[in-house]
């Protein structure tokens, strides 16, 4: 059969290893950027009902209009700004890249960073390009950047703001500079929107090129499958060509509609987040060798001292908890380990295991 698939099969296919997701059964699960927290009783009632008293044996609104005006409205967009919706946000990335894709185009971005981009470039032929961002706090790289925008003229560009596996927020003036030097498209993925007040939301309209992309996955709908692309009528008219018909299910549509009109609950959730995040950075602080990163996400970047990282995931799966392990993601990340803010008691119980492993009391 190997020659078939040989014969039938792109090479840089066959050279792809499949999206991996950790096991998480029986862990506390802090590897995946998920929100910790549930709906209130009386609003998972209200919920079922709704759900209830849907048809599944109709196809989904097309348009989903329904979700798309809850959204406009919580999101106040102005009349002249329009969405798309995708099946979570790695969809509209592969919807991007689809329609960008001549022969030979480039798609950049910077690393370490979300690793979706170069695996969907993959995926359409586009040519990766990711620019390192700077070692020591992961700022971007201003000259190398314009550089490669001098030497690739990209096609499209993604930027993850705040930055995911990093947390931090790039600089703003560097980021419209790119903006206006690059001859493709720039998408800003905004999907820890609900962790941060910065955002380039309000700059969509002022270049002809930028496009602002989100996901309900991060503010506690991760189920759902729900992504959107904020931007200018026309550019959106184009992508929703190579977009399949009803990519949002009923159930998707309904219940994200349902969240989005109870914007209360999840902004109160994700101050909680904020919260429990700034809570366990200082708590990280305190621990002896341990570099702590500045985070603007619902997770915390850390680097244990040297040779430690993959002994202290280890040791953490070991007492319960899975977080991310980044050692061997990126040069960069050299005993970097990836851990989201859960619950108080998720948090609680991660710092209590990580003071275990760290700063052993027999020591
Ligand atoms: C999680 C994440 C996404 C993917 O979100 P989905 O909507 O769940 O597909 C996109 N971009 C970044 C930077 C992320 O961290």
């Amino acid at each position: 059969m190997q020659d078939w698939i040989e014969r039938c099969i792109r090479p840089e296919i066959r050279a792809l290893t499949a999206y991996q997701v950790a096991d998480a059964s029986g862990l506390i699960k802090l590897d995946a950027m998920e929100n910790p927290y549930t709906l209130p009783p009386e609003v998972h009632a209200a919920w079922q009902s709704q759900l209830g008293a849907l048809d599944f044996n109709r196809y989904p609104d097309p348009g989903a209009q329904g979700l798309k005006l809850a959204l406009r409205a919580a999101l106040g967009l102005p009349a002249d700004i329009d969405v798309l919706l995708g099946n979570g946000s790695d969809e509209i990335i592969q919807l991007l890249a689809l329609a960008c894709a001549k022969p030979d185009a480039v798609l950049l971005s910077v690393e370490p960073g979300f690793a979706m981009y170069s695996i969907i470039a993959s995926w359409t032929q586009m040519r990766y390009i990711g620019v390192p961002l700077l070692g020591d706090d992961f700022r971007l790289d201003r000259q190398s950047l314009l550089q490669a925008i001098a030497t690739h003229q990209p096609a499209l560009m993604f930027l993850a703001y705040p930055n995911n596996p990093t947390g931090n927020l790039f600089d703003r003036q560097v980021i419209i500079d790119l903006i206006q030097t690059t001859p493709g498209l720039v998408v800003i993925d905004e999907a820890y929107a609900p962790f941060t007040d910065a955002s380039f939301l309000e700059e969509l309209g002022r270049f002809p090129n930028l496009l602002v992309m989100r996901t309900l996955s991060k503010m506690g709908l991760a189920g759902l499958r729900v992504g959107y692309l904020a931007g200018p009528r026309a550019w959106l008219q184009e992508l929703d060509k190579v977009r399949l018909p009803y990519n949002i299910n009923t159930l998707s549509q309904a219940t994200a509609t349902f969240a989005l009109q109870r914007q209360a609950v999840f902004t109160e959730q994700a101050r909680r987040i904020r919260f429990e995040r700034s809570r366990l950075v200082d708590a990280l602080n305190l621990l002896p060798g341990v570099r702590v990163y500045p985070s603007e996400a619902n997770f915390v970047l850390m680097r244990a001292a040297e040779h430690q990282g993959p002994e202290i995931f280890a040791g953490l799966k070991k007492r319960g908890i899975l977080i991310k392990n980044l050692d061997r993601a990126h040069p960069l990340l050299k005993d970097c380990l990836r851990l989201t803010i859960g619950s108080e008691s998720e948090n609680r119980q991660l710092l209590e295991a990580l003071r275990d492993l760290i700063a052993p009391v027999n020591a």
